[in-house]
């Protein structure tokens, strides 16, 4: 996630593998993903997820309560899309430092409006006093013949990505006065960093096309890279044909769209015999989905800056613990 320093993305990830990580043999799928999964019956799997948003490292006090409610169960909606299933209901931890009631008006009604959008319900849950902390767990469900996990790539496929990159992180940058926006580039950019709205996909028609996904949460190339690993393949990815925010392609700022993060967009893979099959999907149903690389058998990510030359040091995405 995004706010705060961005390198050595191993920090977060190795924490997690030297503690956490155990095998389970019990379940096909734990974790390492952006879902686990737990059989509910021979077609159907569960997905469980949790994401959670601290005050100051997730966002600041200032962020409007109710597209704070929003964010917090839509961040952990784009987990489920990701596995290729449908959310369906979310636990929801709250702590807090004092009951206030205006704030938590405002946050429940953003929670209730985004968990009506995208059909969850919440289930349960736990209020404590703390530092502001908000988590959700969330469980969806997938046919088991389509679920999208992250060692799904073969090499030789599509890489896809939906949706407009970058907004969401030159959001952040205006609000830290890194850059200054304005006009349509600032409203869209706050917007989408306040309140991200994951793509809203029938994921049951469209998971049989696609072979792999990821969210993009910590920023597209680091989230990519999820995919190339546990895939064990690599992949070509090239700049000028990321769907980008106009305001990066204007001043030539890419690096907000490969390494920024919290768009909660998704990367997809697939085989390139669906090529034609997910344009006529994506153009029926008015979904951008854009084609921005290839997967290959050479380990690793080589990325192409907007003028096709291949960039020599890329930058790490975000993660905690750097
Ligand atoms: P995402 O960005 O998709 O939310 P993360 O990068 O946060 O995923 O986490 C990577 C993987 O590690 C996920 O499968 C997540 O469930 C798992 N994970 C993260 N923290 C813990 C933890 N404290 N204990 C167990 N698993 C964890
Ligand atoms: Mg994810």
């Amino acid at each position: 996630m995004l706010l705060g320093q961005k390198n050595k993305m191993l920090k977060e990830f190795d924490l997690i593998k030297k503690y956490f990580k155990k095998k389970t043999p019990n379940i096909p799928l734990g974790i390492g993903d952006d879902g686990a999964l737990i059989e509910k019956n021979k077609q159907t799997y569960f997905i469980f997820s949790q994401d959670t948003l601290n005050i100051n490292t997730h966002f600041f006090k200032e962020h409007d309560p109710r597209k704070l409610g929003w964010k917090t169960l839509a961040v952990n909606i784009s987990d489920i899309l990701a596995m290729g299933g449908l959310p369906k209901y979310a636990l929801l931890s709250v702590a807090l430092k004092k009951n206030d009631d205006r704030w938590l008006t405002e946050f429940s009604k953003g929670f209730f409006d985004c968990a009506k959008k995208y059909n969850v319900d919440l289930i349960g849950g736990d209020t404590t006093k703390g530092e502001l902390s908000l988590s959700v767990t969330i469980i969806g469900e997938v046919k088991q013949n389509f679920v999208l996990r992250r060692d799904g790539a073969c090499i030789n496929e599509d890489i896809w990505v939906t949706g407009e990159i970058g907004h969401a992180a030159i959001g952040l940058a205006h609000q830290k006065k890194q850059i200054c926006l304005n006009g349509q580039d600032l409203k869209k950019a706050l917007s989408i960093f306040e309140q991200p709205k994951p793509i809203q996909l029938d994921m049951k028609r469209i998971s049989p096309f696609f072979s792999s996904a990821i969210d993009i949460s910590d920023g597209l190339a680091q989230d990519l890279k999820h995919i190339l690993n546990q895939s064990k393949v690599g992949a070509k990815v090239y700049s000028q044909h990321i769907p980008v925010a106009p305001w990066i392609m204007k001043n030539n700022a890419y690096d907000f769209a490969l390494y920024g993060g919290e768009d909660y967009q998704l990367i997809l893979t697939s085989p390139k015999k669906n090529r034609k099959k997910i344009y006529e999907f994506a153009k029926k149903n008015k979904i951008k989905i854009s084609k921005i690389g290839v997967t290959e058998d050479i380990k690793g990510l080589q990325l192409f800056d907007e003028n096709n030359n291949l960039i020599k040091r890329q930058k790490k995405g975000f993660s905690h613990f750097a």
